[in-house]
């Protein structure tokens, strides 16, 4: 495959054509560089479940898929160009892309630094058009990326640590955002929902952060691996008793499910005044009860990745604490079993995709 060629930097990724499609090389343009761009060699790129969800176009039609689609928002890459503007980046420096790779920049959420809430919607990595709305964007299952260096991260790791840095960019920040906002930390009944590529990174950073976790899971195979995690506690959600044990314990749920489930059934874990933030986006709308939420005065909030300073801080934090994603290193090759492997939750616990070597 080939997409129309303008006149930019060449570079060649891996594309489907189509929901049903397999992944097959394309080539296509990267933009010349602007005074405050930089050129990124991708050296991984994770494999995030809404990869999956867009792919096979399965958010459509509130999120349409556009092909030829080159999916990847989990991208770390070492700069080997700088525009004559730029400030935060220099030549052989480690860089991140997360979701998005602009935004209005005008609006109170631009102004406020939350630009993936931008009014205007923001420009998304992959599946997605630049600014101008025209221009079609690419992610990071390719060689290189062209980005404002506003909307790049600084990445100050060690290169062994970089395969699972990538990850960050996603999982990491979608998990660190709404539980930094909604006060997990010590003294806190935390439990993560989901122990997949969000998941445990969301079990890592709860735990850093000094809350009590429990994981609740549909695969029991994953319990000990949980506690390798850092979980203090395990729960089977589909074991009727050790679900029931559980009602009314929890302070905080953290619902990270890719696939349809019962939100009333998780609610009735939370105990009173409790808070339960979605951020796993299932394909179908879901009933909500009323009584789950009325009974313990309950909240129920979502919540979407986080802007640049967040992203920025949340990277530091795992810097200092040591926190990076568990992966399966992948070539390219690879990615159409990684995804039939992830949607079985046969995942430990993100798959990231050698692009320096491809
Ligand atoms: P993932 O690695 O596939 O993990 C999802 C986990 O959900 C699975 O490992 C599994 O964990 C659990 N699960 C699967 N089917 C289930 C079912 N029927 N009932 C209950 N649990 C089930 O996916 P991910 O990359 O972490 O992404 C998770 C979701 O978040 C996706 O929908 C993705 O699109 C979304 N997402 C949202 C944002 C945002 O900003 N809000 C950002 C990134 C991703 P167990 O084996 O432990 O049950
Ligand atoms: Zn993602």
């Amino acid at each position: 495959m080939t997409a129309a060629a303008a006149k930019g930097i060449a570079t060649r990724g891996f594309a489907v054509s189509g929901p049903e499609a397999k992944f097959e090389p394309f080539e296509f343009q990267r933009r010349e560089l602007g005074p405050k761009d930089i050129l990124i060699d991708i050296l991984y790129s994770g494999i995030c479940h809404s990869d999956i969800h867009q792919a096979r176009a399965e958010w459509e039609p509130l999120i349409p898929s556009l092909y030829p689609m080159v999916p990847g928002h989990e991208i770390v890459g070492r700069v080997t160009k700088v525009g004559s503007e730029v400030t935060k980046f220099k030549d052989g420096d480690i860089a991140g892309i997360g979701c998005f790779v602009d935004s209005c920049r005008e609006c109170g959420a631009c102004h406020h630094g939350i630009e993936q809430y931008c009014i205007k919607g923001s420009a998304q990595t992959y599946n997605s058009t630049e600014m101008d709305r025209q221009t079609p964007t690419f992610g990071g299952y390719s060689k290189h990326y062209v980005i404002d260096e506003a909307y790049a991260l600084n990445v100050n790791a060690p290169e062994e640590a970089l395969p699972g840095v990538a990850p960050l960019l996603c999982a990491g920040i979608t998990t660190y955002s709404p539980l930094k906002k909604w006060g997990v930390g010590p003294g806190k009944k935390v439990a993560i929902a989901g122990l997949g590529g969000l998941g445990h990174m969301g079990v890592k950073l709860a735990v850093a952060m000094g809350a009590e976790v429990t994981v609740l899971s549909t695969s029991p195979s994953k319990e000990e691996d949980a506690k390798k995690l850092g979980a203090h506690n395990f729960v089977n959600i589909r074991d009727d008793e050790a679900r029931t044990a559980a009602a009314g314990s929890f302070d905080f749920i953290l619902d990270t499910i890719s696939a349809n489930h019962d939100y009333n059934a998780y609610l009735s874990l939370l105990g009173l005044n409790g808070v339960m933030v979605i951020v796993g986006v299932p394909t179908e709308p879901a009933a909500l009860n009323a009584f789950s939420l009325i009974g313990g005065n309950k909240v129920l909030a979502g919540s979407l990745i986080g802007g640049i300073p967040e992203t920025q801080e949340m990277l530091d934090f795992c810097a200092k604490h040591g926190i990076t994603s568990d992966i399966e290193l992948i070539k390219p090759d690879y990615i159409d079993t990684a995804y039939d492997r992830t949607v079985k939750a046969d995942v430990r616990y993100r798959f990231v995709i050698d692009m320096a070597n491809a």
